[in-house]
């Protein structure tokens, strides 16, 4: 049924502007054919924090600037595996983000997927020894078992390595920290699917197998930075919306779609939005390119910290990570149900396919901000079931994975939202009580993850 829009107009331009222009595409092949993996600690992560600025400056927005800040660095060195025993054999493996260097000569346990089940099975087998966990998710469990989860639990049980086979054929190594901003406890390293494989048939086959892994890394401080810039709001510009997506990406890989497919997609939202809507937007629209989240949302974390005093007046954050890849551009709400009728009613005044649903991870930058309580969402499919990464976090998430009328969708999806975000005078999202948080974290099945880094943490002593 047609409903009335009343940014009719705006919308036409800005959504006419995204389908007639190409610069979405242009700016994803400076950030990945140009800069390549923009990876923390490279000169590439610099200059595409510079990139981002100058083109937020080109696009007219306000308070452009870098805001730096220090984090635990990663530096990667060169890391080998070899079978000792049955018999001597070399496979290709890489180390994983916050690796220490190390040495380690064990036997071989596999905990299959490394859901909780599985390693609660193993139990005291994991004393000790090196724990291999393919990287997918037992179906059955319903929830995605992310990598760090795996690797945390395999630490609890007092594993002296770590191995992450790849769950998807052909894509090599799949990579991802072990730590959110700090050196992890034991090495961890990750081999293909096909020698994940080989090994499961070794054991299998032998029962006793005895590796051998060196790992050659650094782990030293080191400076990012996040890049902030704004369209202020005419009536009250204290108040805002934000649109924000991680621009670092892995070493190994360009990171196309995550993040870059995401940045480019704030990019261009910010690029229409201050062509079409500046002079019509009642509140703030602040536009972040979030600095090294892949090693533990740590510019979003801090970004938060530092902007503590602001975060009453943030109305909604709208995290971008990978949003241009091939989803659906839906709205993934997290833990804000109240503001399910206002987005179903945009939807259907913008004439688009915007599911919403409510979900949530904790392993994106919007999950700084859900901590504070601030009320957030991630562009993606509601309703698509928890599955692996398939090319990405590997060496083929390249530009070619990404598809110009996807970015569009996006951009379209994300600058319209942003605007009847910024102008409803009784947008119904609240800030969430530091134990109402609390609450979500303890009970939510999806925030598993954070319980587990927590007792960790716990355990270790910090
Ligand atoms: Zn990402």
């Amino acid at each position: 049924m047609a409903c009335e829009n009343p940014y009719l107009q705006i919308d036409r331009l800005m959504v006419g502007d995204i389908y007639t222009a190409r610069e979405v595409m242009d700016n994803l092949i400076v950030l990945c054919d140009e800069l390549g993996s923009r990876f923390a600690g490279t000169p590439e992560e610099r200059k595409a924090a510079e990139f981002i600025a100058e083109t937020f400056k080109r696009y007219g927005l306000n308070d452009v600037r870098l805001e730096p800040y220090t984090y635990a660095g990663w530096s990667r060195g060169a890391a080998t595996l070899e079978v000792v025993e049955p018999m001597p054999k070399s496979l290709p493996c890489i180390s994983l983000p916050y690796c220490p260097a190390a040495e380690v000569t064990a036997e071989l346990v596999s905990v299959g997927y490394g859901s909780p089940a599985e390693f609660e099975k193993l139990g005291d087998q994991m004393h000790g020894r090196v724990v291999m966990a393919n990287s997918a998710s037992p179906h059955h469990l319903g929830r995605w078992v992310h990598r760090k989860e795996k690797f945390e639990r395999a630490v609890l049980g007092g594993a002296s390595a770590f191995i992450f086979v790849s769950e998807s054929p052909g894509v090599g190594p799949e990579t991802g920290s072990l730590q959110n901003d700090k050196p992890a406890p034991i090495p961890g390293i990750s081999v293909c699917y096909e020698d994940g494989l080989f090994l499961k048939r070794l054991i299998e086959r032998n029962g006793r197998v005895v590796l051998r892994l060196r790992t050659t890394d650094v782990n030293e401080p080191r400076t990012s930075w996040n890049v902030v810039a704004d369209l202020p709001g005419s009536e009250h510009p204290e108040q805002m919306v934000i649109l924000g997506c991680h621009y670092d990406g892995h070493d190994i890989s360009q990171g196309a779609v995550d993040p870059a497919s995401g940045m480019v997609v704030v990019m261009e939202a910010a690029r229409v939005l201050a062509a079409h809507a500046r002079d019509a937007l009642k509140r703030t629209v602040r536009f972040i390119g979030f600095g090294t989240e892949e090693i533990g949302l740590i510019g979003s974390y801090r970004y938060v910290d530092a902007h503590e005093d602001e975060l009453d007046n943030v109305r909604f954050v709208l995290n971008l990570d990978a949003a241009g890849g091939g989803s659906r551009k839906g709205l993934m709400l997290h833990h804000c149900s109240e503001v399910e009728e206002f987005f179903k009613q945009a939807a259907k005044e913008m004439a688009a396919e915007m599911p919403l649903g409510h979900k949530m991870h904790p392993y994106s930058d919007h999950y700084p901000f859900f901590v504070k309580g601030v009320p957030c969402a991630s562009m993606g499919d509601p309703d698509s079931p928890p599955k692996g990464r398939g090319f990405g976090h590997t060496a083929y998430d390249t530009l070619d994975k990404v598809e110009l009328a996807k970015l569009r969708e996006a951009s379209a999806v994300a600058a319209r939202v942003a605007l009847r975000v910024a102008n409803a005078d009784d947008f119904p999202a609240r800030r969430r009580q530091a134990e109402e948080v609390e609450q979500i974290i303890a009970t939510d099945p999806d925030l598993e993850g954070v319980r587990v880094a927590r007792e960790l943490a716990q355990r270790r002593g910090v």
